[in-house]
C-alpha cells in the first residue's frame, strides 16, 4: 500500500476516530464524576497511604458475613476500589512476624529473612525474636515506676529484618515523607516499620501505655507522652463485650456460642457473651489491659492512638506522600482463644468492619476524597478448633509438638548409633522448646561421627512425615533446591532462609494443630492460613471490584507503591492491577 493510499484511509476514517474518541471521553467523564471515593490510575501522588493489618482476619469471613456486613465498611472498599477475595500467602510460615515483614517488603521470608516469630540461631546457640536484635536497645518511655529507664527484652528494633520495606524505600527517594507504624502488638509495630521510620509504636498491657525504643528515638513524640497521660486505654474498665448484633443473629449464623475447644477463662473474661473488663479488680492494672488486649476495644483504642498521630503529625498534608501503617492485633488473640466459628470472632470482625467505614469516614473528611489510599489485608488466617473441624474433617487432632517430635534423637541413635559412640544428642533444637516447625540437627556431632549430613536430614524428614499428626514432607535438599512444582513444597520453599531455617521441615497434617489443650492457632501452608484478605480503595486503584481469581497476596507491597506514586523496590514481583 502506498503512502499516498494510508493517507487518504486515515482521512476518510478521521471523523470515526474523533466520534469513537469522543464517546470514550464521555463515557470516562461520567463514570469518573459518579459518587463513590475516587479511583484513579493516572499515577498521581496521593497526600497519604493507610496500610491496615487485622492480625488473623481469614480471607472468607468478609464472604461468610457479607450480610452481616455495613454498607460503608469493607463492603464500600471493595465496590468502589478493589477486593480480592482468594488471595493467599505464597509461603508456608503463616505466622505474625513473616506476615508483617511480607506485607511491608513485598518479597516473601526466603528473601527478608523473617521466618518464624521465634527461630534458632544456630552460631550462638540460643532461640532469638524477630523484632528485638542482638544490639540491646532500651525501651521508651521505662515500664519502671520510678521512670529510670532500664535495659530489658523490650529493646525493640528491626534488626533482623533482610529486605527494605516500602517505607524504606520511599524515604531513601522522598526525605520529606513519614513513615509511622503503630499496633497491638510490637513485632506487627516493628517489622511494618522498617529500619528508618519516623515513628514505631506498640501496646504495653502491663502499663496500658504505647511505647518504642531507643533504636528509634531517645524519647517518645511529644503526642505519643500527652496520649498516655489521657488513659484513653482505661475507657473501657468496668464494661462489657457483649455482641454488636441481636444474638440470634450469631447463633443462626455460628451456632452455639458455647462450644468444646474454647479457651475456658481467657484471661478471666470467660468463655461465652458477655465478658465482662476489670471484674474484681480495683482499678484498671496489668490484668484489665490484658483484657482490653484480648477485646475489639484494643482496636478501637489504636485508633484513636492513630488519628492522634495523623493530627499532630499533619500525616498527609506534607509535600512528600506519608505512609502508616496499623496493626490491628485484638483480632488475633480472640481467634486464638475462641476460635473462627465462634461467636466472639465473627463479633471482632464486624467490628472491625465498623471500624472501617469510620476510617474511610474520617479519611475523607480531613484529607478529602482524593488525598488517600486505604488498604486492608491480614498477616495470616487460622485453623479452625479441631473440636468443630472434627464435624467434617475426621482427621482433625490436636498434639502436643514435643511429644510428636522429640523421640527423633532416639531413633537417630538407634539407626545412628548412640551412647556406645560416645552419646551426645543428634538433635540440637526442637519441638515445643525452640520453634516447631524447623528441627535443627546436631551438625557438630554428625560431622564427628562421619555420617553425611544429607543422609541423617532424610532419615529424619522420613521419620517426622511418618508421625500421627504429620505428613511427608520435602527433605533439605529438595527444599534449598530449584523450585517445586508441589504448591505446598513450593510455599516451604519460599519459607526457607539457609541462615536461620533448621534441617527438617514438620509438615502437620491438614486439621492438625500442635497446641494441646484449647484454642486454636496457624503457621502452615494449608490454605485456611494463607487465604487472608485484601481490599484497597484511592487514589492508585482502578474500580476492579471483587476479584474472584486466585492471588498472591503480596499484590498489597505494588498496590502501596501505586497509592505513593513509587516504582516498587527490586524483588518486589507482583504486578498491581
Ligand atoms: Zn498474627
Amino acid at each position: 500500500m502506498s503512502i499516498w493510499r494510508v493517507l487518504r484511509v486515515i482521512v476518510i476514517l478521521s471523523p470515526a476516530f474523533a466520534l469513537v474518541a469522543f464517546a470514550g471521553w464521555y463515557v470516562f467523564k461520567q463514570f469518573d464524576s459518579q459518587e463513590g471515593i475516587s479511583s484513579t490510575d493516572s499515577g498521581e501522588k496521593s497526600r497519604i497511604v493507610v496500610v491496615i493489618s487485622f492480625d488473623q482476619m481469614r480471607g472468607d469471613y468478609p464472604e461468610r458475613w457479607n450480610s452481616q456486613l455495613a454498607e460503608d465498611g469493607l463492603r464500600r472498599v471493595g465496590s468502589d476500589g478493589v477486593w480480592y477475595a482468594n488471595a493467599h500467602l505464597p509461603y508456608a510460615c503463616t505466622s505474625t512476624g513473616p506476615g508483617h515483614a511480607s506485607i511491608a517488603t513485598g518479597v516473601t521470608p526466603s528473601v527478608h529473612g523473617i521466618i518464624e516469630n521465634d527461630w534458632y540461631d544456630r552460631a550462638r546457640g540460643k532461640k532469638v525474636y524477630c523484632a528485638t536484635g542482638e544490639r540491646p536497645y532500651e525501651r521508651v518511655p521505662s515500664n519502671n515506676a520510678a521512670g529510670s529507664r532500664t535495659k530489658d527484652a523490650s529493646g525493640l528494633s528491626p534488626e533482623r529484618l533482610l529486605a527494605p520495606t516500602i517505607g524504606d524505600h520511599l524515604r531513601s527517594t522522598n526525605k520529606k515523607s513519614r513513615v509511622f507504624s503503630l499496633a497491638l502488638k510490637d513485632r506487627a509495630a516493628v517489622l511494618m516499620g522498617g529500619k528508618d521510620p519516623s515513628g514505631v509504636y506498640c501496646f504495653d498491657t502491663a502499663t496500658g501505655q504505647f511505647h518504642t525504643s531507643t533504636y528509634y528515638r531517645e524519647q517518645p513524640h511529644p503526642w505519643v507522652l500527652k496520649f498516655n497521660n489521657s488513659n484513653v486505654a482505661d475507657r473501657w474498665f468496668g464494661k462489657n463485650w457483649d455482641r454488636l448484633l441481636d444474638s440470634q443473629i450469631y447463633n443462626r449464623v455460628a451456632g452455639p456460642d458455647d462450644v468444646l475447644g474454647e479457651s475456658i477463662d481467657s484471661k478471666g473474661l470467660g468463655r461465652v457473651f458477655p465478658h465482662p473488663l476489670g471484674n474484681d479488680q480495683p482499678g484498671p492494672g496489668g490484668k484489665y489491659y490484658a483484657q482490653l488486649e484480648k477485646s475489639p476495644f484494643a482496636n478501637e483504642l489504636l485508633w484513636e492512638f492513630a488519628k492522634t498521630c495523623i493530627l499532630e503529625e499533619n500525616l498527609g498534608q506534607g509535600e512528600s506522600p506519608d505512609l502508616l501503617y496499623l496493626g490491628f492485633s485484638a483480632n488475633d488473640l480472640i481467634g486464638h482463644a475462641w476460635g473462627p466459628d465462634s461467636h466472639e470472632v465473627l463479633d471482632v470482625t464486624l467490628r472491625s468492619d465498623r471500624l472501617i467505614a469510620e476510617i474511610l469516614k474520617y479519611l475523607e473528611t480531613t484529607l478529602g476524597k482524593e488525598r488517600f489510599t486505604l488498604v486492608i489485608t491480614a498477616d495470616h488466617g487460622v485453623c479452625p478448633l479441631p473440636e468443630v473441624a472434627n464435624q467434617k474433617h475426621p482427621e482433625a487432632a490436636r498434639f502436643h509438638p514435643g511429644m510428636e517430635l522429640e523421640p527423633l534423637s532416639e531413633a537417630l541413635d538407634e539407626t545412628f548409633g548412640g551412647a556406645e559412640l560416645g552419646g551426645g544428642n543428634w538433635v540440637e533444637a526442637i519441638g515445643s522448646t525452640v520453634v516447631y516447625p524447623w528441627i535443627y540437627l546436631n551438625r557438630r556431632l554428625i560431622a564427628s561421627r562421619g555420617v553425611p549430613l544429607e543422609t541423617v536430614q532424610d532419615y529424619a524428614t522420613k521419620w517426622v512425615g511418618n508421625r500421627d499428626h504429620h505428613r511427608p514432607g520435602p527433605t533439605l535438599k529438595m527444599i534449598a533446591g530449584p523450585p517445586l512444582a508441589d504448591p505446598l513444597g513450593r510455599s516451604i520453599q519460599l519459607a526457607y532462609h539457609p541462615d536461620r531455617c533448621g534441617d527438617v521441615y514438620a509438615l502437620p497434617r491438614e486439621y492438625c494443630i500442635p497446641m494441646p489443650g484449647t484454642g486454636t492457632t496457624h503457621g502452615t501452608p494449608h490454605s485456611y492460613d494463607t487465604h487472608v484478605p485484601v481490599f484497597a480503595v484511592g487514589v492508585g486503584v482502578p474500580k476492579l471490584g471483587k476479584q474472584d481469581g486466585k492471588r498472591n497476596a503480596l499484590i498489597v507491597a505494588p498496590i502501596v507503591c501505586k497509592g505513593l506514586g513509587i516504582d516498587p523496590p527490586n524483588g518486589v514481583a507482583e504486578k498491581f492491577p
